[in-house]
């Protein structure tokens, strides 16, 4: 009835709808959180619509350490609440909401006092564990001797690493993840805008009967009718909440995280690595055949759109991981670099209408309107939950309970058997089995619908390039079924090439034009605009990263 298809024609009708129909539910935003909202709403039979300015994904949602957890720096806040839900979270998505994209992945905890460190750390261990309950699709935590932690990460530094304990947690690319949820709220008849910003509130006296969006595009103005609208800005919240005359009981800060991408060879061990620092935690994380290094934790007042990593923050992380990791780190391993900032909310002083949890905040400021913000990925279903329950009251009748803690996302379906073919796959397809896993873990069951393009045009079996996995179908899938309208959606969140190729991708831009062109229906124009508008994000994330090089780097490069 309904399709996940995001497509060029579905963007036209998107637009279309939003100004011909009548919506119970308006979403604004296409994070995860209003990706999640759109869904939890669409899947209680609720019509729905959700507009996002750039992309899905675009802000923070594209931009985390990319870790389905519990949070073990909850635990030494005693917030057992919360480590108990986002477990329970990481428990579902592994094993039946997503288990194509949302993948397990083990870290160790290195130990540096021999008897202190393990009792403390193997407690809070356990009692991670304990907390999920009685579902363990994850294996139990295990203490490593000296020489074992030897064997598995070489890499950590002997002359200071007395042992471990290994753990795990997952992980999962969050664009695609993001991107994926927002094709099974499709799928349930959700009506999903990009490229289409909310600019301001419709009224009826005090209650808002729905907003004024912006075509990006065309710049044209739509008014859309809506029972109730739903914000899941993020970082853009207080910003909205003002231009649309709204008084929210809570405001976001923004805190800024970056991270660094390295070869696999920089870093010699087999699992990730979680390191306590004085003001947090970081992660080395295992992310294909590279490593992921992060997080830094700076306030940030700077443009939320483009938020970039500077060599400070570089400098930071390679002297955190270089205090356990033998050979040190260095500036010219780094492939790429990326950074995003956390929405964190807090309570404003009078007020009264404001739910504050430990991690997200749900709001009703005016009649009519809902906002959530905060939070963290893992726990974005249980966020889409309790917003679209606050929204519910707002309309009239009967809204029916939420259903997505049982309603697998697009790709989930049949993935399990598949996994168990790839031979098959791979000889029906000519593929190798190694580009079969590959499109597995990132299209689960919409494998097929990669085939099928393959069948029609078998160039598009070929790799993009021969540094990486990604084959040509990959490419002309995003813009096809995947909702991508840019280069940058395409090189930044359908894959990501944007920290995983040298140089920003920037030898691939051509390569990839040539293959969305048609699709899109550029003209040379379009194409060379969208070549360009790449190329001056990736050079100015590529100039703050390289800020505070010493003179006498910056001049013989
Ligand atoms: C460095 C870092 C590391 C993190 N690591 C983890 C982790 O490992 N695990 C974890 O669980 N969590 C992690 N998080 C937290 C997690 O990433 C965020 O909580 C989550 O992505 C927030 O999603 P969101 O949808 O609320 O916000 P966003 O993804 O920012 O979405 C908000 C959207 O609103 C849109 N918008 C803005 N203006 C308008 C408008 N006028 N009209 C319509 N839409 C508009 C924006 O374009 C944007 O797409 C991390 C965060 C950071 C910064």
């Amino acid at each position: 009835m309904f399709n996940s298809r995001l497509d060029p024609q579905q963007h036209k009708d998107a637009f279309h709808a939003l100004a011909t129909e009548k919506f119970d539910v308006l979403v604004i935003g296409g994070g995860v959180t209003g990706a999640g909202a759109a869904l939890d709403a669409a899947s209680r039979g609720l019509r729905v619509a959700l507009v996002e300015p750039r992309d899905l994904a675009a802000g923070t949602s594209s931009r985390s350490s990319k870790l389905i957890h519990g949070g073990l720096r909850y635990l030494e806040q005693y917030d057992f609440r919360l480590v108990r839900e986002a477990l329970q979270e990481r428990e579902a998505m592994v094993t039946s909401l997503a288990p194509h994209l949302v993948k397990p992945v083990a870290f160790l905890y290195p130990l540096h006092e021999k008897l202190k460190d393990r009792t403390y750390v193997g407690a809070g261990l356990a009692l991670y564990d304990v907390l999920r309950g009685f579902q363990r699709a994850l294996p139990w935590h295990k203490h490593l001797s000296q020489k074992s932690v030897a064997e598995i990460a070489p890499s950590m530094r002997q002359d200071i690493v007395t042992g471990a304990i290994k753990y795990f947690d997952a992980q999962v690319d969050d664009a695609r993840h993001t991107m994926m949820i927002a094709r099974t709220a499709a799928r349930h008849g959700a009506i999903i805008a990009l490229g289409a910003s909310c600019e301001s509130l419709v009224r009826d006296g005090k209650r808002v009967v729905g907003a004024v969006v912006r075509n990006v595009e065309t710049n044209e103005l739509i008014t859309v009718n809506a029972g109730v609208v739903v914000m899941c800005a993020g970082v853009w919240s207080d910003e909205l909440h003002e231009k649309f005359g709204l008084k929210p009981g809570y405001e976001v800060r923004m805190s800024k995280g970056a991270h660094i991408v390295l070869p696999g060879s920089a870093i010699k061990s087999e699992v990730g690595i979680i390191l306590k620092t004085p003001v947090s935690v970081l992660f080395v994380i295992p992310w294909g055949d590279k490593w992921i290094v992060g997080t830094t934790d700076t306030e940030f007042d700077g443009d939320r759109n483009e938020p970039l990593a500077t060599r400070d923050d570089i400098d930071y992380i390679l002297a955190q991981a270089n205090r356990v990791l033998e050979p040190q780190l260095k500036y010219e391993d780094i492939i790429g670099v990326y950074a995003g900032l956390r929405p964190l909310v807090s309570r404003k002083a009078d007020a009264s209408t404001t739910k504050l949890s430990r991690e997200h905040t749900v709001d009703r400021p005016a009649a009519g309107f809902v906002s959530i913000a905060g939070g963290k990925y893992t726990t974005y279903r249980v966020m889409a939950q309790d917003v679209i329950d606050l929204g519910a009251k707002e309309l009239r009748g009967e809204v029916k309970k939420s259903a997505t803690d049982k309603l697998p996302i697009v790709g989930a379906d049949g993935y399990g058997a598949l996994v168990q073919q790839v031979p098959l796959i791979a000889r029906e397809s000519g593929l190798s089995e190694t580009t079969v896993v590959h499109l597995l873990n990132r299209y689960g069951s919409l494998i097929s619908e990669i085939l099928e393009l393959i069948e029609k045009d078998s160039t598009l079996a070929q790799l993009l390039t021969p540094e990486l996995p990604y084959i040509r179908a990959e490419i002309h899938y995003a813009a096809s079924h995947e909702g991508a309208r840019s280069i940058e959606d395409v090189v930044s969140r359908r894959t990501r090439l944007a920290f995983e190729a040298h140089d920003g991708a920037d030898f691939l831009l051509e390569a990839i034009a040539d293959i969305i062109a048609p699709i899109l229906n550029w003209n040379s124009r379009a194409r060379a605009e969208s070549i360009k508008q790449y190329k001056v994000i990736s050079e100015s994330e590529r100039i703050s990263a390289r800020e505070l090089l010493p003179v006498a780097e910056k001049i013989s490069s």
